[in-house]
């Protein structure tokens, strides 16, 4: 068993019940996964094969792609009823690529975590001009775009230069729980759609007169 499906296992024996919008539900015939909202509804599409979640990762309630798998938008309706730990691990990596094992990385304090100035650093062709992005803008930016409400479910683990934290969102959304069941979500490092987005505010401010 590889360490990172282990520590799920572990995880779960020890109460653990939600990934983000999903619930899991550990019985003696397997496992069982819901959307959180779903929790008590019983008119639920059965699934039993895990790639079923790669479909159901892929696109909204509205049927639009996902380009942000850790987007709050996962879509309802479904639930998910697997046999074994290994077809568990399979249906969590579609539904949260990577997560799992990021989050084992962090509780063996392995990970690390990437400023945002050093991400904008190695950015080319493109990209290279959202070095100009200034640190207010670059606040103002992962406070909109980052958000859990309606931007995406991971905690913020890097700071926006080593002496400039990111001060838009709420300490939670900084420093993950480690307990209530959860295995949080985490962000080591931003994304390509937030470097994108800061290309945008550059661009924005370079074309006002
Ligand atoms: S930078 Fe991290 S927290 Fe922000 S949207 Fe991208 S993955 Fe989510």
């Amino acid at each position: 068993m590889r360490d990172s499906t282990r520590a799920l296992a572990e995880w779960i024996a020890a109460g653990g019940r939600q990934i983000g919008e999903v619930l899991i539900e550990a019985g003696d015939a397997g496992f069982e996964l819901r959307h959180y909202a779903d929790r008590a509804r019983d008119d639920l599409v059965l699934h039993e094969r895990a790639d079923a979640a790669r479909a159901i990762a892929t696109f909204d309630e509205a049927g639009r792609f996902r380009p942000l798998k850790t987007a709050p938008n996962l879509r309802r309706g479904w639930r998910l009823r697997l046999g074994s730990l290994s077809e568990l691990r399979e249906a969590l990596d579609h539904l949260y690529p990577a997560m799992i094992g990021v989050w084992l990385s962090h509780q063996r304090g392995e990970l690390q975590a990437v400023d945002l100035r050093e991400t904008l650093a190695r950015q080319t062709g493109m990209y290279r001009v959202t070095q100009k992005i200034t640190d207010s803008q670059a606040d103002e930016l992962i406070g909109r775009f980052c958000r859990s409400e309606d931007g995406c479910l991971k905690h913020i683990l890097w700071r926006i230069d080593t002496d400039r934290p990111v001060t838009t969102l709420p300490p939670d959304k900084l420093r993950p729980a480690v307990a209530g069941g959860f295995l949080p979500l985490l962000c080591h490092e931003a994304c390509n759609l937030l470097v994108a987005q800061a290309r945008e505010v550059v661009k924005k401010c370079e074309a006002k007169p």
